[in-house]
């Protein structure tokens, strides 16, 4: 690195331990740590000026050395439901989407973990442009902050499905977990928490041993590894057997239950047949299905299935003594597959596509 070139600490990212041994090599006391650390993960300020009980010549000295990540709200678009899908700019002019959800028992926010993906799932718009870059902590934080600043009402729920592939993006994805989880910051209970994956095995298995207590959700999409292919190039490299084996350690470690997704789409995954494959599949293991009727994607793969077709499937799974719901719709009148936005307002360039075959 050129002598003399500053590069400035993304102090947002730092979780608690990690601020109190940077103020400490600084020389102040460690309660510094829980104040700045409070004003940017608990009343969620943007920058070192508005810290007022700390004094001006340390505010200025974290200036200098460090920056405050501004991911801000370029758009907002409100369903009729009053689902709420935010285009989100990025630091460095990169763009993702969150969207806020409000039910009965409280505000759920699904945010985005990388900009841009490159598992290449044939029916989401998200991977049309391939990975740009993963997101860092702070970025994923700010998804979160932004929403609440702005509704003035508290997050009580994060799903992490939206833009990209949390377990492609890992230390950053645990991390922004265990930050989000933090009664130092904005402490969200992390059985409150989400995790979406397409299901990386190894990373699964990762996830099984940091003692987090969050909801791990499956895509699967599929009963067979030769139908799954045809619609996930990632079962390129995993079998479903070698996912349900670990969430199988998952379920045994955590005590959580597994909750498997599964996008219907006309035609191809949606019949009996498919539905008597799904039960012999799952029974036994301590999950769920919940099914998503397709959001079709111009010029990506598939159409939905008819109302029956899907409460059929359903049946079927029930007969079967499989736990199973029917994903409620929010927010179709406004793009809701997630990267449709981002799409729209011409996101990302085409980068790598690893998964693809
Ligand atoms: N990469 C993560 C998060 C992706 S989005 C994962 O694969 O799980 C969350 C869910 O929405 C996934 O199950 C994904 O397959 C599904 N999905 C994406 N686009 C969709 C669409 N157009 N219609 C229905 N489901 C979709």
């Amino acid at each position: 690195m050129a002598e003399g070139l500053l590069v400035k600490k993304d102090i947002k990212s730092l979780d608690f331990n990690e601020l109190k041994e940077f103020m400490q090599s600084r020389g102040e006391a460690a309660f510094r740590a829980v104040q700045v650390y409070g004003w940017m993960h608990k009343k969620l300020v943007q920058s070192f000026d508005e810290m007022s009980d700390i004094s001006k010549s340390l505010r200025n000295a974290l200036c200098n050395e460090c920056f405050i990540d501004s991911t801000c709200i370029l758009r907002k678009q409100v369903s009729k439901d009053g689902t709420a899908k935010f285009l989100m700019g990025l630091n460095d002019g990169n763009k993702v989407e969150s969207v806020l959800m409000k039910y009965k028992h409280g505000n759920s926010v699904c945010i985005s973990t990388q900009a841009g993906c490159r598992m290449g799932c044939r029916f989401c718009a998200s991977t049309e442009g391939g990975l740009i870059r993963n997101l860092a902590p702070s970025e994923m934080l700010g998804q979160v902050y932004e929403i609440q600043r702005t509704t003035g009402e508290r997050v009580s729920n994060v799903i992490l499905m939206g833009i990209g592939e949390p377990l492609d993006n890992y230390d950053n994805v645990i991390k922004f977990i265990k930050m989000l989880s933090d009664s130092n910051g904005i402490n969200i209970s992390q059985r409150n928490i989400t995790l979406s994956t397409c299901g990386i095995v190894e990373n699964i298995l990762r996830l099984a041993d940091e003692g987090l207590a969050i909801t791990l959700a499956i895509s699967l999409h599929a009963p067979s590894d030769s139908l799954r292919r045809m619609i996930m190039p990632v079962a390129n490299k995993y079998s479903i057997k070698s996912i349900i084996d670990a969430c199988r350690h998952y379920i045994e470690k955590t005590g959580r239950r597994v909750t498997f997704e599964y996008s219907m789409i006309k035609g191809t995954n949606d019949g009996s047949g498919h539905a008597m494959e799904l039960v012999y599949l799952l029974k036994g293991l301590n999950c769920h299905v919940n099914l998503i009727p397709l959001n079709p994607v111009k010029g990506r793969m598939g159409s939905r299935p008819g109302a029956e077709n899907i409460q059929k499937f359903k049946l079927i799974l029930e007969k079967n003594h499989i736990n199973v719901t029917i994903r409620r719709e929010m927010g179709s009148d406004i793009d809701a597959a997630c990267g449709q936005l981002r799409n729209k307002d011409k996101g990302g360039k085409l980068h790598e596509n690893i998964c693809e075959e």
